[in-house]
């Protein structure tokens, strides 16, 4: 079965319009390979720029612009909460939802986070629901009961059939800005546990999910880890904020 591969770029809270001027730069005449879609994910103030240097340029259409987070709501008394459609109004295609920063952070529930999911599904934009078990929870060998405690809710809220439309950025705790990565093997072994837990529902759904690995990707890690038969490509923090390194992992990203 054909499976989408997807490359984001999460750049947190770094960047600025000088940043958003070279990505452009880089990124045009770029061509990503069949079956792939390269998303960026600057912060909320600069996501009307990109989309209109974007349109510009213009870059290849299987290159997005995502945000890093969304309000729950669809409008209202929520200072400071952004919704999707305002993200719609600047073009906005993909949603990271749940991060391993928003959920420590900003205390974020699995329950919110579901909430998210939904409001994103409604609004016809493509959510990344982040999951991952900390250090801790993998030395207590509890990855599994993590990862499946996180990705109930959001089952228990959409269904099964709305996960085809989700992606799924896997992303150890432990792993994120430190330099420590997965090892493919245990990355594999992870994302295929996340896939089958998904199968447990629906085989044909399961399959079609894009799992994206995120921590710690770089130009160099990048093609062993994508190599794996369930891993679809990754959630890039630090190494993306280096155009030509992202455009190096970018091609590393195959479509099966
Ligand atoms: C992330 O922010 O989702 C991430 C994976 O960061 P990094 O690549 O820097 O570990």
């Amino acid at each position: 079965m054909k499976r989408q591969a997807i490359v984001a770029a999460n750049w947190k809270m770094n960047g600025n319009l000088a940043l958003i001027e070279n990505m452009v730069s880089g990124l045009k005449g770029f061509t990503p390979s069949a079956n792939v879609d390269v998303v960026v994910c600057p912060s909320f103030p600069y996501l009307a720029a990109f989309s209109a240097q974007m349109q510009q340029a213009p870059l290849n259409e299987h290159i997005h612009l995502g945000s890093q987070n969304v309000s729950e709501h669809n409008k209202g008394a929520y200072t400071g909460e952004v919704s999707t459609e305002m993200l719609k109004d600047v073009t906005t295609k993909y949603v990271i939802v749940g991060h391993s920063e928003r959920r420590s952070i900003y205390k974020e529930t699995s329950t919110q986070v579901a909430h998210k999911v939904n409001t994103v599904l409604a609004a016809g934009l493509k959510p990344i629901l982040c999951i991952g078990e900390s250090e801790a929870e993998r030395i207590a060998e509890q990855t599994q009961t993590v990862l499946a405690s996180q990705l109930q809710p959001v089952l228990d809220e959409v269904g099964i059939e709305k996960f085809a439309e989700i992606i799924i950025a896997y992303e150890p705790v432990w792993a994120i800005g430190t330099g420590k990565t997965a090892s493919p093997e245990m990355a594999q072994e992870t994302h295929q546990f996340i896939r089958e837990f998904l199968a447990q529902q629906s085989a044909d759904v399961a399959n079609k999910v894009p799992l994206l690995y995120g921590g710690s990707v770089n130009a160099t890690n990048c093609n062993e880890l994508f190599a794996q038969t369930d891993i679809d490509g990754g959630l890039i923090g630090g190494a993306s904020l280096k155009v030509d390194e992202f455009k190096v992992i970018c091609s590393a990203a195959k479509g099966t």
